[in-house]
């Protein structure tokens, strides 16, 4: 099993609001090493750019470095950054695409500029349930959050990772058996069900969009033992380790 990918997450999400400002979008980040492919699960909002070339920086990767980039959803605070990605091909759900395209401008989510550069762009597969960026990482269609919502499970060095994407966004969600921002109630917690239910059978770490990595015992929620590197942040600044605590 030596071509499984090297496994780092780059950003742990964090599920944050505030009465005044609104959501940081603070989501999670991925990244998957092979021999010859880099591939970033999700990219985060245009908040993080500095830091993502710095947490790349970190593994000596470049922004043309990136060979893939696998989208779980067309939100802004997981899709704005493919734009510094100049060599990337990118995978994004077909439904999801088509769906957010068709939206009218001024959606609160939906970054449209984005949406319509990643319509016209060149290497651009639409992908659906079941397909293999690689043998080793795998689309999974977990709809709810968004019509066309996808997560991806990966066979890394830490065994299976299942990237979920806001499919389920945080623990409680996961305890819940039901999303909180949803355009479809039913479908997401079906969702989140199956993604759960996955999880537990093949032992894999489960990375929510929102929160930090976790495990699945019992139908409960554990938190992971993969502790990300995000955690050192500089004195007088918020710290993810307490937000996790
Ligand atoms: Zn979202």
């Amino acid at each position: 099993v030596n071509d499984v990918y090297k496994w780092n997450l780059l950003f742990g999400g964090l599920s944050l609001n505030s009465s005044t400002h609104g959501s940081p979008g603070w989501s999670a980040v991925g990244l998957l090493r092979s021999q010859d492919e880099i591939i970033l699960l999700d990219t985060g909002g245009q908040q993080y750019r500095a830091r993502l070339a710095e947490r790349l920086a970190e593994y000596d990767i470049g922004p043309s470095d990136i060979t893939a980039i696998a989208l779980t959803h067309c939100h802004w605070d997981h899709m704005s950054n493919f734009p510094m990605f100049e060599n990337a091909h990118i995978y994004v759900s077909a439904v999801d695409l088509a769906w957010a395209s068709g939206l009218a401008r001024g959606d609160l989510y939906v970054p449209e500029l984005y949406v319509e550069e990643l319509v016209e762009r060149e290497r651009v597969t639409t992908i659906s349930h079941g397909f293999e960026i690689s043998p080793r990482l795998r689309a999974l269609a977990s709809a709810g959050h968004t019509p066309g919502h996808m997560s991806f499970m990966a066979e890394t060095d830490d065994g299976p990772v299942l990237f979920a994407g806001d499919a389920i966004k945080d623990e409680r969600e996961l305890t819940a058996g039901a999303a909180a921002m949803t355009l479809d109630a039913a479908a997401s917690s079906r969702s989140i069900r199956e993604l759960a239910e996955l999880c537990e059978q093949e032992a894999a770490v489960l990375v929510c969009g929102h929160d930090r990595p976790l495990r699945v015992r019992g139908g409960k929620a554990i938190p992971s033992t993969i502790v990300p590197e995000v955690l050192n942040a500089a004195p007088g600044t918020l710290r993810l380790s307490d937000a996790w605590a």
